[in-house]
């Protein structure tokens, strides 16, 4: 009997695990703590030595913009402009994106030692402020809110972020750039020097 080598395997749904989170945090912010694990798992694997076995295999993320963009046929399909593919974007955008993270736990900082109060609000592209209010808070310390409030808003800006690319361009155009991405692949080129096995092959051939 021959084998179904296109059988499914619990690897091929963890596209499922993304929406929900992105569903979740709709229901209550606090969920969007959840959002470190996709932010570990990642690094730990890479500083574990299994390269970029997070981006090729696991990545919900990376499964959801394939899945809208070849399945559901939403992406145009071009190429993603050379700038940013070039080492200075990718590099950049992760300093900026780090940046935004610290800034993000000084706010929570500020909150915490009560210098602020807890602002109920999603910030999209770190620009624009959407109430949130409706979420149920008050079982918390309002540090612990205040986290997960900038946390699902660095989570529901890369996703906007990685829908808009996957529209325009090819649909794994996001992985060029995703602070992930750029991150693991800076730590297995630092772990495997000599090792040209490393390379995240979804995510540099950018053709799918
Ligand atoms: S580059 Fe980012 S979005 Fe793409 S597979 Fe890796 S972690 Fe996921």
């Amino acid at each position: 009997m021959t084998k179904n080598k296109n059988k499914k395997t619990f690897k091929d749904y963890m596209w499922i695990l993304s929406v929900t989170y992105l569903a979740l945090g709709f229901f209550n912010i606090l969920f969007a703590w959840l959002g470190l694990l996709c932010f570990s798992i990642p690094l730990i694997i890479s500083l574990t030595g299994h390269g970029k076995a997070y981006c090729n295999t696991y990545c919900g993320r990376g499964q959801m913009l394939d899945l809208m963009g070849n399945k559901l046929k939403l992406s145009k399909n071009r190429d993603i402009p050379k700038f940013l593919r070039s080492k200075w974007f990718r590099y950049g955008f992760l300093t900026f994106f780090m940046t935004m993270f610290v800034v993000m736990l000084f706010n929570t900082y500020l909150v915490f030692n009560g210098t602020n109060g807890l602002k109920e609000v999603v910030k999209l592209i770190w620009t624009f402020k959407v109430p949130w209010a409706w979420t149920n808070t008050s079982m918390v310390t309002p540090w612990v809110a205040q986290f997960a409030f900038g946390f699902y808003s660095m989570m529901l800006t890369s996703t906007i972020l990685g829908i808009v690319t996957m529209l325009l361009y090819k649909p794994r155009s996001w992985c060029v750039y995703c602070p992930m991405g750029t991150m693991t692949q800076l730590i297995s080129k630092a772990k495997y020097k000599a090792n040209s096995n490393t390379s995240c092959s979804s995510c540099n051939s950018y053709s799918n």
